[in-house]
């Protein structure tokens, strides 16, 4: 059930065209917040996402920003205030994943990772606390891979993802005196495009899991939602587990 707990705030969704990213824009906008997101390359499915908020009274607004690149991400951050007049709230979800030995891995997956999952999250704070006031929220999408990789290949990409959990703790004792809060979501297997439910690593992941099943996209959003509302005022500097058990 959701209630208007973002009436009236900001908020800019990195990477909310498809996936775990899009389901926070529709629970942004279900909230009553007036939300951002940007996409790279899934322009039809920012459209959808757009249209599917509109339905429902909503008002979500697409951004084209490659996380790739700085200028982009800042960019993203000023059309954000500059369209909703301010920002409140700010989730960090773009990311990739490359899997395979270290010395398999290109460098330029390797720094795609690096750029897209950490370098951007940076840029993107950093030009948000700009702007950010009190009761300002930051939440990153990380992965319970920081905490636990339970299968060869996942070493840089678990990399990029302990580094948020890093960051969300460092960031929250520069930004409490700003009453502004910073968390970290880590989600074990979740259903989208960039790992389905019924894909070939799916009975692997089971196996090690507490329970017999993904989360749901809406499921992450739920929680993201909880951190950027009021109730979770008192949350920061943590890294909330959102897994099925994958790290039990
Ligand atoms: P998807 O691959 O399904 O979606 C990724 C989203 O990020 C898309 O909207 C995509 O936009 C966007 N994106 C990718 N590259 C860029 C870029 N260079 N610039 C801007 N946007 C970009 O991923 P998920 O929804 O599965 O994952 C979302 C988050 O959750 C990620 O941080 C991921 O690491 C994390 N996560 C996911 C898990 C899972 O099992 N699914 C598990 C643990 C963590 P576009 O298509 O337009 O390029």
């Amino acid at each position: 059930m959701t209630t208007r707990a973002l009436e009236g705030k900001t908020a800019l969704v990195t990477g909310g065209s498809r996936g775990v990213g899009a389901a926070i824009v529709s629970r942004f906008a279900e909230e009553g917040a007036h939300v951002a997101f940007t996409y790279a390359n899934s322009e039809e499915h920012a459209k959808t996402v757009v249209a599917a908020a509109a339905a429902t009274g909503g008002i979500a607004h697409a951004i084209h920003a490659d996380s790739m690149k700085e200028q982009d991400v800042a960019s993203a951050v000023a059309q954000t205030v500059d369209r909703f007049g301010g920002l409140d709230i700010v989730v960090n979800n773009a990311a990739v994943g490359s899997f395979g030995a270290l010395e398999d891995l290109t460098m330029d997956e390797i720094d795609a990772m690096l750029t897209i999952n950490v370098r951007s999250t940076v840029v993107t704070i950093r030009e948000s606390l700009t702007h950010m006031g009190s009761g300002g929220r930051i939440i990153n999408i990380g992965s319970i891979n920081a905490d636990r990789t339970p299968f060869p290949g996942q070493s840089i990409y678990a990399m990029t993802k302990g580094a948020l959990a890093s960051l969300t703790r460092g960031l929250a004792r520069e930004l409490a005196a700003r009453d502004i809060t910073i968390n970290n979501i880590q989600p074990g297997p979740i259903n989208t495009d960039a790992n389905p439910a019924d894909g070939p690593a799916a009975p692997s992941m089971l196996g090690v899991m507490a329970s017999d099943r993904f989360g749901t996209t809406t499921e992450v959003a739920a929680l993201v939602s909880y951190l950027a509302g009021p109730d979770a005022a008192y949350i920061t500097g943590s890294s909330l587990n959102i897994d099925g058990g994958f790290a039990a």
